[in-house]
Parts: C-alpha cells; sequence; structure tokens
C-alpha cells in the first residue's frame, strides 16, 4: 500500500464485503466490485444495486469505456491520436476526434483559469526528467531551459472548422497525466449510472468520483489521515455525487542527493514542484478536480488557496510538506477528535495568513 492510499482512507470499504456480496442472493442493495490495473494504476469500479447481473455489466462497461479513454489520450501508445499530435509537432496540424478536441479545449479553459499553473504542453519537459527511478543526477540548466522553452498552452493551436489540433513548435509535448484519470472516472461514473445502478464509486488511484449512497444507504464517506500519524483517520467528510481527487509527491518521485522532486512541473520553470505534500479537491466534477489538484499543487497554498476559495462548488484540504493542514473556506469536515492534535494551522490561521 502506498502512502497516497493511507491519506484517503475509502471508510466505505468497512462497510462492505466482496465475498458477501457473492453469496446472498437478495432483494437488498449490495455493493459489487472489482479491482485491476488501468491507466498503469489501481483502479476500482464499485456498483450498489440488488440486481447483481446488471452490476456486473455495469462494471464492465465501465472498464471497457476507461480502457477506450485510455487509447485515446495515451501518449506512449505510438498510435494513439495524442501520440500521433506529437509526432506532428511543429509539422502540421493533425484532426482528431471530436471528443479529443473538446478534451483539449477543457485543458485550454483551465489553462487560462490557472495562469497556466495547469497545462498540457508540460511534457515537452518529459525529455528531462525522469520519474521511473533513472535518475541520478540533476538535468542541467541548459537542459531545463531548452525544454520549457517548448512549454505554452498558447501554443496549442485548435482549429474548429478543421477539428484539429497543431502543437505550433517542434520539439512540444502535451500529456494528458494531470487529468486523464479524473476524466476516466467521471466518464465511467456517468455511463454506470445511466445503466440503472443507482449508487457506486469509481476509484482511479485515490481519486474518487461517487454516485447514490452505500449499500446500507448511508452516504458515502472518505477518511482524512492525520499528516503525522498516515494510518490515522482524524477527520472524514461525506462524499454524494461528488469527486475527491488527491495529488500528491507519495507516488511518483526521484529523489537526488537526499531530495525528493515531485512529478509535478512548473511549466514557468520547467522544475518540480515542492511545498506541499498533498492536495485534495472536492466537487462534482472529477476532471475538473484532478486539474486543479495540479494546477494547485504548482501554485502553492497561498495562491492556490485564493484560486479554490473563488470557484463556486470546489473545495480543497492542503498539507504542506511540514504536515500544516488547510482547507479553504466552505470545506465541512467531521472531526473524531474535538481537536485534532497535530494539525498545526486550522482554517481560520491559514486564511489570515493567505490574506
Ligand atoms: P497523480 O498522478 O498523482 O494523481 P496529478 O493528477 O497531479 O497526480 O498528475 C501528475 C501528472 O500530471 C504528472 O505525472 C504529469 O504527467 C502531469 N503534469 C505534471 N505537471 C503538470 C502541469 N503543470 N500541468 C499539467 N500536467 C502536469
Ligand atoms: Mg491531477
Amino acid at each position: 500500500m502506498t502512502n497516497r492510499f493511507f491519506l484517503l482512507i475509502l471508510i466505505y470499504l468497512l462497510f462492505s464485503s466482496f465475498a458477501g456480496a457473492q453469496r446472498l442472493p437478495t432483494k437488498e442493495p449490495q455493493q459489487y466490485k472489482k479491482v485491476l490495473l488501468l491507466m498503469g494504476t489501481r483502479f476500482e469500479f464499485a456498483a450498489v444495486t440488488n440486481n447483481e447481473q446488471r452490476a456486473w455489466e455495469a462494471i464492465n462497461a465501465g472498464i471497457k469505456e476507461t480502457q477506450r479513454i485510455e487509447a485515446l489520450i495515451s501518449e506512449w501508445q505510438p498510435n494513439s491520436q495524442t501520440s500521433e499530435i506529437n509526432q506532428n509537432a511543429g509539422i502540421k496540424p493533425v484532426i482528431i476526434d471530436q471528443e479529443l478536441y473538446d478534451l483539449i479545449s477543457r485543458c485550454l479553459r483551465i489553462s487560462n483559469l490557472t495562469g497556466g499553473a495547469f497545462d498540457i504542453s508540460f511534457a515537452a519537459v518529459d525529455k528531462v526528467w525522469h520519474f521511473d527511478g533513472i535518475m541520478k543526477s540533476l538535468p542541467s540548466p541548459q537542459e531545463v531551459a531548452a525544454s520549457v522553452s517548448k512549454i505554452g498552452y498558447k501554443k496549442i493551436i485548435l482549429d474548429s472548422a478543421s477539428h484539429s489540433v497543431f502543437l505550433s513548435e517542434p520539439g512540444m509535448k502535451i500529456g494528458f497525466g494531470a487529468i486523464g484519470k479524473g476524466y476516466a472516472a467521471n466518464r465511467a461514473r456517468d455511463l454506470m449510472r445511466s445503466m440503472s445502478i443507482p449508487g457506486g464509486v469509481v476509484n482511479a488511484a485515490g481519486d474518487l468520483a461517487t454516485w447514490g449512497k452505500q449499500a446500507n444507504g448511508e452516504s458515502w464517506y472518505v477518511g482524512i489521515a492525520d499528516p503525522a500519524e498516515k494510518d490515522q483517520v482524524f477527520s472524514w467528510l461525506t462524499a454524494d455525487e461528488t469527486a475527491v481527487v488527491t495529488s500528491g509527491n507519495y507516488e511518483k518521485y526521484v529523489e537526488i542527493g537526499g531530495k525528493r522532486y515531485s512529478h509535478i512541473i512548473d511549466p514557468r520553470t520547467g522544475y518540480p514542484v515542492s511545498g506541499l505534500k498533498s492536495i485534495t479537491i472536492v466537487c462534482a466534477n472529477a476532471e475538473l478536480a484532478d486539474a486543479l489538484a495540479t494546477a494547485v499543487s504548482v501554485m502553492g497554498a497561498e495562491e492556490g488557496l485564493r484560486l479554490i476559495n473563488q470557484l463556486k462548488g470546489v473545495e480543497c484540504l492542503l498539507i504542506t510538506d511540514n504536515d500544516e493542514l488547510y482547507t479553504s473556506d466552505n470545506l465541512h469536515l467531521h472531526y473524531y477528535k474535538s481537536k485534532p492534535l497535530t494539525v498545526k494551522s486550522t482554517r481560520k490561521e491559514a486564511k489570515s495568513k493567505a490574506q
């Protein structure tokens, strides 16, 4: 289990029993679920219904939908439309499916909203930063400068008449690592819901999209682990019809000279970000939540909180490298302890610091 799964512990797991769900044919709703590897990570699909056959049909449809999206947005499958766009950087526009066109348009809108903190063209630095453990030394400032000059969402040219996208400079590259899981979670949730599944969860490596209720009729809960004692859940939030998405430097990073470099890149500098251990975004839309989690990671606590507090229906919870916890103005956490001992900063303090 990675630290990330400690950070967000899905309490609903405690209430459900996979084996029990299979054994007892009953009219009462049950939770059915399947865990598997998709998009290179752990996905979990849960369906709450009293119709077992329909549950498995919906779960399998959710899985197929995720695989379909992966084939469209993958930058490492050489024949995906995304790879074709990258291969033609600085050469020519590529005509793409409406779905990918719309996804890129939404990405550009989020780049605008976040002042460029979220930028799918960050991927130009893929050539200098490797987060698979092979890097032993830092890239030279010259290498970073050369690749950062290729980043810039304004250089991604969409043409609605021809349905094409053009990366206008050679060496540019786009990647959907910061939004793809959220997009897939949204789509899989919508599909499963449309198949008459009244409640469920799509969990894409800790990025959750929920709908309806648990089998026992209760809301879905997401536990928040104490930053200083990772296996202690000190608070929780209810997660009905919502998405809860976390970005952090727990899972994918590289350690050089004793320092940990996150896989989230500041598009302005080409260097990995630091300062925040984890960023959790709560809002109805898993795709937006996914992208904003990455953006806030780049923006930092102060600027990030300011942005989130301006967005209606979007909340966040941040844990800094010093284990301080900050929340946006309207995040409603329920505490197990009346006052969590290890939380150094309360929302109030965070707000005054952010001003
Ligand atoms: P996780 O994969 O842990 O859920 P994120 O959702 O934050 O974390 O996605 C991180 C991934 O997003 C990186 O691995 C990379 O593919 C991509 N990425 C890194 N920096 C940026 C950025 N500034 N804008 C958009 N995408 C980014
Ligand atoms: Mg993200």
